[in-house]
């Protein structure tokens, strides 16, 4: 058993692969040089610029594995992803993130294509496995796969599974369960074919920004989520729950904007995307430089959301994508080189036991919460039907054959008789009206009780559906590319064997000539090795001035990116001012400034004491601005079933409320006009 799971925290690297992609049709018609290449041997990528006088040294980074442009769908799955989705499966976070420029693979890698199974990405893979792993599962397993789909664009947070994906998310943050997005739709899932309705809703909610390099290409940041809970009885007799949470990250592109001929909105649109990679880039840097005491996990919502994948509690892999050709030659290296920092983020990861949020826990608590319902109508029921037989009852004839009648004369007798025997039917029919109410009245509450018996039959088949047991089969269509996933696994094991062989061969022939090196048998060989050496120090050296050239060129491209950016900001804040000046009375500037204050859990700006300013005084006395408070978010109302993606959304029992705890700056304005 892993340290992990006896309760140790274990430490390790974040992973960085590079998958470098094919030259695409455009670069092949204009004749483009292809400048990098990968050595899958040393793991290392070169980068060689030929059209530069005098010639430069090729760059060389090493990695954890790169991929090259013959490299498979499924190659990729089986090295990079599986692994990771193998932890989650037994309780860890996971994190793979996809990084580079525009048009150079991120979605491809990610989603993929849907015209065959072999071109599938990483996020349907990830489902054909998870689902294949429960239906190998003991059926004493039971587990509840849910998912999220959102995107940041802008810094803002947006549902790419809600009703309304233009609506814009607040990220919150909870003692017990860290940093979430409120009222985000979770859908639990069934089966892996489900996976296809889902992310063609969410992909058509997805922001898309044409630019000049590439009209497809994503402006935004988009991040799957995929929660798989699980429970099973432990030896001691209990049920013992895992929760594993992975996320799937499609970033937005890394180039500079002025590649992309940005201009207005999309300049606007560009530097906030830049500046949340750029954040991504100084969370990176202060982890990695290990002096650092603060690490900016709270200047975009990229890193808050993230805050996890990257030196916290997960597994995490980062697959840059680069092009081929010498044209992008520039932001290659700067991808590469990001990447190449990434490898030496920390983290720290542990099983998440028994989480307090677990959906499985609690639809299994309201499984058994039904189940005795149900039993108790029951035996309502049971009671009821036998009241249902009851006898209309009739008044006894006693009456008519009383004695006390024998000592009166014939007639009277008769008269008396006929009086009683009216009586008697008056009595019964008055007696069998009755009964008849009763029976009425009981035989609709009969029915009462087993419209809710119905009605908790449902909610409990409902409720029984999220929970998948393991053996089951749930992947019907996916299981074609559950077989591909197995064959594949299957190829790489043989390929690493073969590999073993060849690097055990290399090491025997690099020993051997070593060896002969060494033995020198003449002054002019002693003198052809150490001009080798020298040579190849020069070449160090040279690789050395190389590197800081592109430090010196990266960090310039990134204080440029930082100024075009205050830039925009300086403009933004003078039209700002000019609006403030001609709407709002100084003193009221003044006073505003007074009493606002900038709230670090939200990151906005919040005016206090807004209950006594305005013309609202019928209302009753707010509280004093005082902290947010954090609502824990309504789990049984954000987990809608699957049905919800096709438009029949399970029905919601609780509102969702919500307000801000302080109200807004502009809410205090207008009440002040
Ligand atoms: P990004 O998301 O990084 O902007 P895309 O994933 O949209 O880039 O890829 C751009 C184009 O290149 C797409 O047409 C895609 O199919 C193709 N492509 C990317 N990577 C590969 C690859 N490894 N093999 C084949 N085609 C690829
Ligand atoms: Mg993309």
């Amino acid at each position: 058993m892993p340290d992990a799971e006896s309760g140790a925290p274990t430490v390790e690297n974040v992973r960085v692969v590079v998958r470098v992609r094919p030259m695409d049709q455009r670069e092949k018609l204009e004749g483009s040089y292809n400048c990098v290449s990968v050595d899958s041997v040393n793991n290392t990528i070169a980068v060689n610029r030929s059209s530069v006088n005098p010639p430069e040294p090729p760059r060389i980074y090493a990695y954890d594995a790169v991929f090259d442009s013959n490299t498979s769908q499924m190659d990729i799955y089986v090295q990079t992803a599986s692994p990771i989705v193998e932890q989650v499966l037994r309780g860890y976070n996971g994190t793979i993130f996809a990084y580079g420029q525009t048009g150079t693979g991120k979605t491809y890698t990610m989603a993929g294509s849907n015209s065959a199974p072999e071109l599938r990405g990483i996020i349907p893979n990830s489902f054909a496995h998870i689902f294949s792993h429960i239906a190998k599962a003991n059926d004493d397993e039971k587990f509840l796969v849910c998912v999220t789909y959102l995107e940041i664009y802008n810094e803002e947070v947006r549902d790419l599974l809600g009703n309304n994906p233009h609506q814009s998310l607040e990220v919150k943050e909870r003692p017990d369960i860290g940093v979430f997005v409120k009222d985000l739709t979770g859908y639990v899932v069934h089966n892996a074919d489900e996976l296809e309705k889902i992310m063609a809703v969410g992909n058509r909610n997805r922001h898309i920004g044409a630019t000049a390099m590439n009209v497809e290409s994503s402006r935004s940041h988009a991040i799957f989520s995929i929660t798989v809970e699980n429970s099973r009885r432990g030896a001691d007799g209990k049920l013992h729950v895992g929760c594993g949470k992975l996320h799937l990250v499609d970033l937005a592109g890394s180039e500079r904007q002025s590649k992309t001929q940005a201009t207005g909105t999309r300049l606007k649109e560009a530097t906030k995307i830049n500046q949340s990679l750029s954040v991504l880039g100084n969370v990176i840097s202060a982890l990695v430089d290990g002096k650092s005491t603060h690490i900016p996990y709270r200047n975009s919502k990229l890193t808050r959301l993230l805050q996890d994948s990257l030196g916290g509690n997960s597994k995490t892999v980062m697959i840059a994508t680069v092009g081929p050709a010498e044209c992008n030659y520039v932001e290659t290296i700067s991808t590469l080189r990001y990447a190449n920092r990434a490898k030496n983020i920390e983290n720290k990861t542990h099983v998440n036991s028994e989480p307090g949020d677990a959906l499985l826990t609690r639809f299994q608590q309201e499984i058994d919460q039904l189940k005795k319902q149900l039993e108790e109508s029951a035996n309502e029921i049971e009671e009821e039907e036998e009241l249902d037989g009851i006898s209309e009852g009739e008044v006894s004839d006693a009456t008519l054959t009383d004695p006390e009648l024998d000592d009166l004369d014939p007639d009277e007798r008769k008269m008396r008789r006929h009086l009683r025997r009216e009586e008697k039917e008056r009595l019964n029919r008055e007696k069998a009206h009755q009964a008849r109410k009763v029976l009425e009245e009981k035989r609709a509450e009969l029915q009462r009780t087993k419209k809710q018996q119905e009605e908790l039959r449902d909610k409990l088949s409902r409720l029984e559906s999220k929970v998948l047991v393991g053996g089951e089969n749930l992947l019907e269509k996916a299981d074609a590319q559950r077989r591909l996933l197995e064959q594949a696994a299957r190829e790489l094991e043989q390929r690493r064997l073969v590999e073993l062989q060849l690097q055990k061969h290399l090491q025997k022939k690099e020993a051997e000539r070593l060896d002969i090196e060494e033995r020198y048998s003449s002054l002019q060989e002693e003198s052809a090795a150490k001009s080798r050496k020298l040579k190849r120090a020069v070449q160090l050296l040279s690789a050395a001035k190389a590197e800081l050239a592109d430090q010196q060129r990266e960090q310039q491209r990134e204080m440029e990116g930082i100024l075009d950016g205050v830039r925009a900001l300086r403009r933004e804040l003078q039209l700002a001012e000019i609006v403030l000046d001609a709407y709002i009375p100084k003193e009221y500037q003044a006073l505003i400034e007074k009493y606002v204050h900038w709230n670090e859990q939200l990151g906005e700006w919040q005016v206090r004491c807004v209950a006594y300013t305005g013309n609202n005084m019928a209302a009753p006395p707010r509280q004093p601005a005082r902290a947010p408070q954090f609502e824990p978010p309504d789990l049984s109302d954000r987990y809608l079933s699957y049905g919800a993606v096709t438009g029949a959304r399970a029905p919601s029992r609780l509102a969702r409320p919500h307000a801000s705890a302080v109200p807004r700056p502009h809410t205090a304005l207008r009440q002040r006009q």
